[in-house]
């Protein structure tokens, strides 16, 4: 490792720029005098940071301020100008992290340019980024199973934002920023396909709801008691994969179905009855039951979900023409699963409005602030209105660090 800026006078030596930055831990830094070796440790103050999750759309958007490939003249040009600046120094003054998620991995995939804004994304989280979403899901479901397998009422859970993230939340951002180069570039086109999949499959939905004009309470009692079906569905879906890969020897389908995540809940739940006793054979059929428990509609992802596309249906109902966008289940997947432990979240307007109506509002109580485009300016003013509140010893340290504050 070699001395770098910012430089300031040695202790030791007394000369000017030489004791420069040699290390920079979560919790520490080390300089070191480029003339006379003499090096030290500082420790840094304690921070907590605040957690926000950004869409794709807004980190594709502040990384092309950061790269200057943003046309002066583009839609909301200043905003994006201004909430880059303020982010960067929210996240210099330890204040806030935008981690990165598998959500923005498989969207990440079908953009051009992938490699470049992973990267962009890396720096903003730190070293941090989220857990996958589907652990996540699976965790919660686990934690019901839990209680019914005692005979309990379902556990309340205290989301707890470091419970759904790698890495140390409030450890100093490095001053350097090293990272492993990923080419996502062969699975582009498998992930593009399959994203246009599945935003076919919903559109018969779409159609139904349209036509059927249902209300809103009656989808969401319905995809409330949805829950086992769509879990049984999407696990014979990839045993039949499975299936097929065996029978074939295709061996990419038969791995595809046999690590499906749903095929690993599936045996996993299977697994706690038969170590209870059930028998092998009957141990689906006490799953099967288990995800019809009743107090399964409470379950936060659950829950959560089932009030957005009933809000969806009723806006169709309601006469919206256009079906939601093809980014609309990742979106929702994120507010569902994240949308309870992050501290705010910005999102695409149409998501963002899902969560006002009423109905939804009144059913979802979530931790995050949202944010969208609409409401920029509240975006801005909760930015600057963490920056203005770093103590005064995290921006001198973060000035000791970075040059600047
Ligand atoms: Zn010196």
């Amino acid at each position: 490792m070699l001395e770098r800026p910012p430089f300031k006078t040695c202790p030791q030596c007394g000369r000017e720029q030489g004791f420069g930055i040699l290390w920079v831990s979560s919790e520490s830094y080390d300089r070191r005098c480029k003339f006379c070796r003499a090096k030290a440790t500082y420790y840094l103050p304690e921070v907590d940071k605040k957690v926000l999750y950004l869409d794709q759309f807004a980190i594709s958007e502040i990384f092309k301020v950061k790269e200057r490939k943003r046309r002066a003249d583009a839609p909301h040009a200043e905003f994006w100008t201004e909430a880059n600046g303020l982010l960067d120094r929210a996240m210099m003054r330890q204040q806030i992290i935008c981690p990165a998620s598998n959500i923005h991995r498989d969207e990440t995939m079908v953009y051009r340019d992938g490699k470049a804004l992973d990267l962009a994304h890396e720096m903003m989280g730190g070293d941090t980024s989220f857990e996958d979403t589907t652990t996540i899901e699976h965790r919660q479901i686990y934690r019901h199973l839990e209680a019914y397998l005692k005979g309990e009422e379902p556990p309340s859970f205290d989301f707890d934002v470091d419970e759904i993230l790698h890495g140390h939340r409030n450890a100093w951002l490095p001053d350097l920023h090293i990272t492993v180069e990923t080419d996502w570039s062969a699975f582009v086109e498998h992930t593009r396909q399959a994203r246009d999949k599945a935003a076919e499959d919903f559109a018969p939905l779409y159609d139904r709801w349209v036509r059927d004009k249902p209300a809103f309470e009656d989808v969401l009692a319905n995809e409330l008691g949805a829950m086992a079906r769509g879990y049984v569905d999407a696990y014979f879906h990839f045993m039949a994969m499975v299936q097929a890969g065996e029978a074939s020897g295709d061996v990419q389908t038969y791995i595809n179905g046999a690590l499906s995540p749903v095929v690993t809940l599936i045996h996993e739940i299977n697994r706690k009855f038969a170590e209870r006793g059930v028998p092998p054979e009957s141990a689906f059929r006490e799953t099967v039951k288990f995800l019809n428990w009743p107090k399964n509609q409470s379950l936060p992802h659950h829950w959560i979900s089932a009030h957005l596309f009933a809000a969806i249906a009723s806006r169709l109902a309601r006469g919206q023409k256009r079906h939601p966008s093809r980014g609309m289940m990742n979106d929702i997947k994120a507010i569902a699963l994240y949308g309870p432990y992050v501290d705010a979240m910005f999102l695409d307007n149409e998501c963002a409005s899902l969560l006002e109506e009423k109905a939804v509002a009144r059913g979802v109580k979530l931790k995050a602030k949202i944010f969208c485009l609409k409401r920029s300016a509240d975006f801005l003013a909760y930015l600057r209105g963490l920056t203005d509140s770093a103590p005064q010893e995290v921006i001198d340290a973060a000035r000791e660090l970075y040059g600047t504050a």
